[in-house]
């Protein structure tokens, strides 16, 4: 028999609200004190289903979920924490705090990978903000109700997106500009709803940025995706929520009219699969005859752990959902904090590949989205003496470039693509295209469209 699940109100917890976290009495005054100062930083909200079934309190501060969702003291340099925390110690006027606030994360990197420029396509000469078109087949949309999430992740790259800096935040309401778009653009087969969390919208919202996409004239379009964090946070969206039937309705449309759909699940840490909710949110969302595929990235002090990794791909396979990518966290905010170095991180990726059987590596990583395309760490060997890391395109800005292997030289710290030195050459072979291609502040991806609009 299933087990009931009972009804929840969705109660959010912001900055103000660490107070009325009854658990959160429990920290030390200085913990607390911390947690208020990074949290007027950086972006904080939880809300009681992540408090009460995820957070194994017992186990705070090194709990993976309270590092996941609760801002720590290290995540801001020794200097900025020691001003915050004086501000908050001395009740500083609010105003004071966000100025303070405000030149940290100006310091910080919100928009990593080329993403404000390279990938933001044009219709008729307009560039469409709340849209990026990086990858041939795949249209990304930030549907502009859904740029929040149910609880919010302390690495978190679009973080500038819920700390109220405006100019930085894509966002679109333009659902026709979309369609016109994917009408002038046949070779686009994936529309990947993304956010935020598309899955903070309700129903009808949502249906009204969906719906248009299963017209005839969109067949093209054979593959529609909503990257979320809702089964993790809050997966009573899909049980008990008043319009959770409506959403699975929507979802049996989709797929009526002959399309894939793919729910996104950003799924970090095992234990955000084992409440009865989250298992049941997966068993209704299949139960439609969509899909359920997982992804998210290393992330030091959450799941630096093989053994997490392996867990969680046996529970993912077992609930009938698909491990898809393992992603290395990219460049932005408090990296270094969450910083797993890329030789660390394929060690612990083939440790997790390892334990599981065949069923399980479906997943893809370590994997970094980088501004030419999402480069893979597929393993290192010797080429002579030089010992290299064997590298590969998943997906790369220009086509061509895909499944492509090159070599870099070993370098044991370093965390991202452009830590990496060529091996046998003075550059990586995309680096002159690259070049061109940011000269015309453009990704292949958009031209086949805009020729036809010329
Ligand atoms: C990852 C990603 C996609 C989807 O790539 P798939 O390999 O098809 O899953 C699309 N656009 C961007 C910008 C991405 O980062």
């Amino acid at each position: 028999m299933r087990p009931l699940i009972e009804p929840r109100p969705f109660r959010p917890y912001h900055q103000r609200d660490l107070d009325k976290i009854p658990q959160f009495q429990k920290l030390s005054p200085e913990r607390r004190l911390a947690v208020r100062a990074v949290a007027s930083v950086l972006p904080f909200r939880v809300n009681a289903y992540v408090v009460d079934e995820l957070i194994d309190w017992d186990r705070v501060p090194d709990d993976p979920m309270f590092q996941l969702t609760f801002p720590q003291p290290d995540m801001l340099e020794p200097d900025d924490l020691e001003r915050m925390v004086a501000l908050i110690a001395r009740d500083a006027p609010q105003a004071e705090i966000a100025a303070a606030a405000r030149a940290i994360q100006g310091r910080l990197n919100p928009h990593p990978a080329g993403q404000r420029d390279l990938n933001v396509p044009r219709l008729d000469g307009m560039t469409l903000p709340g849209m990026q078109h990086k990858y041939r087949e795949t249209v990304l949309f930030f549907p502009q109700q859904g740029q929040t999430c149910h609880s919010y992740c302390t690495y978190c790259f679009r973080w500038a997106q819920f700390v109220g800096l405006e100019e930085l935040k894509f966002a679109s309401s333009q659902a026709e500009m979309l369609v016109e778009y994917l009408r002038r653009h046949p070779c686009v087969t994936d529309v990947l709803f993304t956010g935020g969390d598309p899955l903070v919208m309700r129903t009808e919202v949502l249906a009204r940025y969906v719906e248009p996409l299963l017209a005839p004239e969109l067949e093209h379009v054979s593959h529609i995706r909503l990257g979320t964090k809702a089964p993790a946070y809050w997966p009573h969206r899909f049980v008990t929520d008043r319009d959770a039937d409506d959403l699975l309705r929507l979802f049996e449309r989709v797929v009526a009219a002959g399309r894939h759909l793919a729910v996104m699940a950003h799924f970090s840490h095992p234990v955000e699969l084992s409440t009865p909710a989250a298992e049941e949110a997966i068993r209704r969302i299949r139960s439609t005859g969509a899909e359920v595929r997982c992804q998210a990235p290393l992330i030091r002090h959450v799941n630096d752990d093989p053994r997490a990794w392996a867990e969680m791909w046996r529970r993912q396979v077992r609930l009938g959902a698909i491990p898809y990518y393992f992603f290395v966290e990219r460049d932005t905010g408090p990296k270094r904090y969450f910083e797993v170095p890329l030789a660390r991180g394929l060690e612990i990726y083939q440790q997790a590949y390892r334990q599981v059987s065949g069923l399980c590596r479906t997943v893809r990583g370590p994997s970094m989205s980088a501004t030419p395309g999402k480069v893979q760490v597929v393993g290192t060997t010797f080429l002579g003496s030089q010992e290299v890391f064997v590298l590969r395109f998943l997906q790369a800005r220009d086509p061509a470039w895909v499944n492509r292997l090159f070599f870099a030289k070993m370098d044991r710290r370093a965390s991202w693509l452009d830590d990496l030195r060529p091996f046998g050459a003075p550059e990586f072979f995309f680096e002159r295209r690259m070049r061109e291609l940011k000269a015309g502040a453009r990704s292949p991806a958009m031209w086949a469209g805009e020729a036809e609009v010329a």
